[in-house]
């Protein structure tokens, strides 16, 4: 393929941010660039300065006149004219392959159906902690082609950059070259998109064929690539090596979490080594390394399983760049997440009868599938708190029944709704369907008042995405976190 853009004819398909990202690259490139969008009043949108020609998109169009086909991640790429122009011999790519093609500086590659942003807004952090110039880029971050413009301009080159890669961007691109990279789980996501599971699998598993070093989650079985044997850290498959493993099951190799033993610092030959803070800390569950306590859990901001693994999933990354191991526990310690994902909004109390409940508030609205969902509810035991979740909004076409069992012993109540809140209510069908999350919040509150309980919980984690309602998961946090201050003002 021919990398000099110059004056060749570019098709860019969708003009959102992306789109609009590899126009900007294009146009610097001399590249003669030609916009389309389903939005008819596209038109007026496209720089006027520039000599771009834009047209309304349409499935069936021939794009036999372009040399290159740029298709944004929000594009289905397997429309007919996409096939098609396939089949003539056309080059259709997204735009983290048009930015593979020019970028030079060293990458991390993280996918996953969850945990994604978490992992990619830590690991920069953590980066940054130790020094690193570095920049997050792909689906989180800046538009990875305008990386290469602004590099293009700076004296200091960038160290490193992170880019969290989605299925839709990974299925477009083949010639990343990724020092190390990380799948931290498939589950069910966006199969209206890919249509089963096994094409949305095989799209995110393309990283393997990019990755020098992948670090594994041992929990995970999507997590290793195909062809190469569980557990087998060290090996190597064509061009990739498994450098790093992490679970959550206690284990002797790789990145664990332990509860470690008092016995462990007594057995050690120099007691005078063993401070009285590391005796205590040895006494709780911890993060560990080859069976050495690292740090406690109660040492972090970050809770539950989920989370655990994507601190050891940064922590070996980490560690494989041979950066200072204190400064990196000390920043992963220091990180508090983001919006949105299992974030408590709010500690409140409520007068019942003869009793005082106290309601935690959690928005997690972020968990727009069922794994993020369960592994929200897994961070709860049933215990004397009552459990309220929220949930419900576009399924994308997924099986939502892996979440009845969880939801038959984890939750007291279930609240629905949204575009596929019949769905839930065919697995469970007590559950309660709202109108909107102004209502949602208005019943938590009456069922807790009813349960007279000391401890409740209201977790908004809806396994759907929220575009049937809703501008965005960002909007739905929002509204919920609002009728929460509202209500309990
Ligand atoms: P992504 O970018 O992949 O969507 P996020 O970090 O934004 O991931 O988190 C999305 C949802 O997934 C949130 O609800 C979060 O609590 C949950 N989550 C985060 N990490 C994991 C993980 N390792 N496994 C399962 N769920 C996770």
């Amino acid at each position: 393929m021919n990398r000099d853009l110059a004056h060749q004819s570019i098709a860019v398909i969708g003009y959102g941010i992306t789109g609009r990202a590899c126009v900007r690259f294009l146009l610097s490139q001399q590249a003669t660039v030609c916009v389309f969008d389903r939005d008819v009043n596209i038109q007026e949108t496209v720089m006027s300065d520039t000599n771009v020609k834009v047209a309304v998109f349409e499935p069936d169009m021939s794009l036999s006149s372009f040399s290159i086909v740029i298709v944004s991640p929000g594009v289905n790429p397997h429309l007919p004219c996409f096939a098609t122009y396939r089949e003539q011999g056309g080059v259709l790519i997204g735009d983290i392959e048009l930015f593979a093609w020019f970028n030079k500086t060293p990458l991390i590659g993280i996918t996953g159906s969850n945990g994604k942003t978490t992992v990619t807004d830590m690991l920069g952090k953590v980066l940054k902690s130790a020094g690193l110039h570095v920049q997050l880029a792909g689906n989180y971050g800046k538009c990875a082609v305008d990386l290469l413009l602004e590099q293009a301009h700076k004296t200091t080159p960038l160290d490193i950059v992170v880019l969290e890669l989605s299925s839709y961007q990974l299925e477009m691109t083949e010639s990343l070259q990724l020092e190390f990279a990380s799948i931290l789980n498939i589950t069910e996501d966006h199969l209206d998109r890919h249509g089963n599971f096994e094409a949305y699998k095989i799209a995110k598993q393309r990283i393997f064929t990019m990755a020098k070093n992948i670090v594994v989650c041992r929990d995970e079985v999507f997590s290793y690539p195909p062809t190469i044997e569980l557990n087998e850290v060290g090996i190597s498959n064509e061009n990739t090596r498994i450098c790093a493993e992490v679970g959550l099951l206690n284990s002797l190799t790789g990145y664990s979490v332990g509860e470690i033993l008092v016995s462990d610092c007594l057995s050690n030959s120099n007691m005078d080594n063993c401070s009285s803070d590391l005796a205590q800390a040895i006494a709780e569950p911890c993060i560990q390394f080859n069976g050495t306590a690292l740090f406690a859990l109660s040492d972090l901001h970050l809770k539950g399983s989920h989370n655990y693994i994507n601190i050891m999933i940064v922590l070996a990354i980490c560690d494989q760049l041979s950066l200072d191991r204190e400064l990196t526990i000390k920043a992963i310690c220091d990180y508090k997440g983001l919006p949105h994902r299992f974030e408590t909004i709010r500690v409140s109390t409520l007068k019942a009868a003869d009793k005082t409940s106290t309601i935690t508030w959690i928005n997690d609205s972020k968990a727009t599938n069922v794994g993020a969902c369960q592994a929200a509810l897994a961070c709860f035991t049933k215990s004397d708190d009552y459990l309220v979740l929220i949930a419900g909004g576009d399924a994308k076409g997924v099986d939502l029944s892996p979440l009845k069992e969880v939801i038959d012993s984890q939750v007291n109540q279930l609240i629905v709704l949204g575009k596929d809140a019949h769905k839930f209510i065919q697995l469970i069908p007590n559950a309660i369907h709202v109108r909107n999350l102004q209502e949602a919040v208005a019943t938590s509150l009456s069922l807790i008042q009813k349960a007279d309980c000391a401890n409740a919980v209201v977790l908004l984690s809806p396994a759907c995405a929220s575009l049937d309602m809703f501008v965005n998961y960002q909007d739905r946090g929002e509204i919920f976190a609002s009728a929460v201050t509202e209500q309990m003002a």
